[in-house]
């Protein structure tokens, strides 16, 4: 099986209904859908600056690419999607320019949070606009679609400005390899991994496509403009004292099997004495834990040492805990209110650090995501 879909039936048969696509991020949940979507609906679609050129990036690969019209929006322009008036508001998450969607009707305003965080210092693009959400709650809402993922855990998700501190100062003593995976899109932690790397005195290698196509995205909008140079990952085997490299998690056996050591070309040489190639970052995601037990597992068996986040201070979570949730309630004070890209009920809390992965440990497979599209009926 290579791609699950989900049968979109239900959209098509509200096809003369619907007036466009609203994305507001550029996440694989939340535009993965367009290439399949877009030639039984042919509808306008409507995004930031940087899902647009994701986007663009995806649509390439399809014939019908070139005729999908994207319309780029700023923040707090106003833009008519049908009988709806429509307004994107600035949030923090795991990639740059997310949005969340001010949606007016008839019957009263929405608000869809999009996913969302709240982070003194994202590192990468703006922090969450405040004022705006604190003036849209003035004026009253109907109804909000929130982003409650860890609603569970107690706290705050914490900053990726402390995750850089923390990741650089641990490359810089790593004294072999260090393969680091993350998410391709989480474009701030890919600039902290080229930091780190210069910081360290290692020279970076990108590894996978959907990599390089992420950087190439953030470039064309302004982002990752100032960093050192990356390397092609066909020289990633020479040097292991000096080497970092960057593989996306998405894919296992592609982008990430070409980074463990003895399965690159050219092979790698294995360094003397203790089975120490590198180390590497795991980040989870709700819905991710089937993915990241096996990567875990073909980089334990390649001889890899493996820290994740209960070992060290590596991640912080894209998504807000019960704190974050709980002010946006506080701001936004909504009628009526809807949950999206939330756990089950059965699953444990998911912020602190060392408890986090042993209960997911514990929690899995129970463990499910809660998709926000298609809508639950
Ligand atoms: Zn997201």
């Amino acid at each position: 099986v290579d791609i699950v879909l989900p049968d979109l039936t239900f959209a098509e048969e509200l096809k003369g209904k619907l007036k466009g696509l609203i994305l507001t991020h550029a996440h694989e949940d939340h535009i993965g859908a367009v290439p399949y979507l877009w030639n039984r609906l042919r509808l306008p679609v409507w995004c930031s600056d940087f899902t647009a050129a994701v986007l663009r990036l995806k649509l390439a690969e399809s014939e019908f690419g070139r005729q999908v019209p994207i319309n780029r929006v700023k923040p707090g322009q106003a833009f008519e999607v049908g009988p709806f008036g429509c307004r994107f508001i600035h949030m923090t998450h795991s990639i740059p320019d997310a949005a969340a969607l001010v949606l007016d009707t008839r019957f009263g305003r929405v608000l869809h949070t999009g996913d969302w965080k709240l982070d003194p210092a994202p590192m990468v693009g703006e922090k969450t606009d405040i004022p705006a959400l604190e003036q849209v709650g003035k004026d009253g809402v109907l109804a909000m679609v929130c982003d409650s993922t860890n609603v569970l855990s107690p706290g705050t998700s914490g900053s990726e400005a402390e995750v850089r501190e923390s990741l650089t100062a641990l490359i810089k003593a790593q004294p072999k390899r260090v393969v680091l995976t993350t998410f391709a899109s989480n474009i701030a932690r890919m600039e902290t991994a080229m930091m780190a790397a210069h910081a360290a005195g290692r020279e970076l290698f990108v590894v996978g496509r959907s990599m390089r196509r992420m950087i190439e995205a953030a470039r064309e909008v302004g982002y990752l403009k100032n960093m050192p140079p990356i390397r092609d990952e066909r020289d990633a085997g020479l040097d292991p004292a000096r080497q970092g490299a960057l593989p996306a998690h998405r894919q296992p056996g592609r982008g990430q099997e070409r980074a463990l050591p003895g399965r690159r070309r050219p092979a790698p040489p294995r360094p003397a004495g203790r089975r120490r190639h590198g180390d590497l970052q795991l980040e989870d995601h709700p819905g991710n834990e089937r993915t990241l037990f096996n990567l875990h597992n073909q980089l334990v068996r390649s001889g890899v040492e493996v820290i994740t986040e209960v070992d060290h201070f590596v991640h912080v979570s894209g998504h807000p805990c019960r704190d974050e949730v709980e002010q946006m309630y506080r701001m936004i004070r909504p009628r009526s209110r809807s949950r999206s890209t939330a756990r089950p009920a059965t699953s444990r809390p998911t912020c602190g650090s060392r408890r986090r992965w042993a209960s997911l440990s514990r929690s899995w497979p129970r463990t499910a995501r809660c998709w926000s599209w298609p809508p639950a009926r």
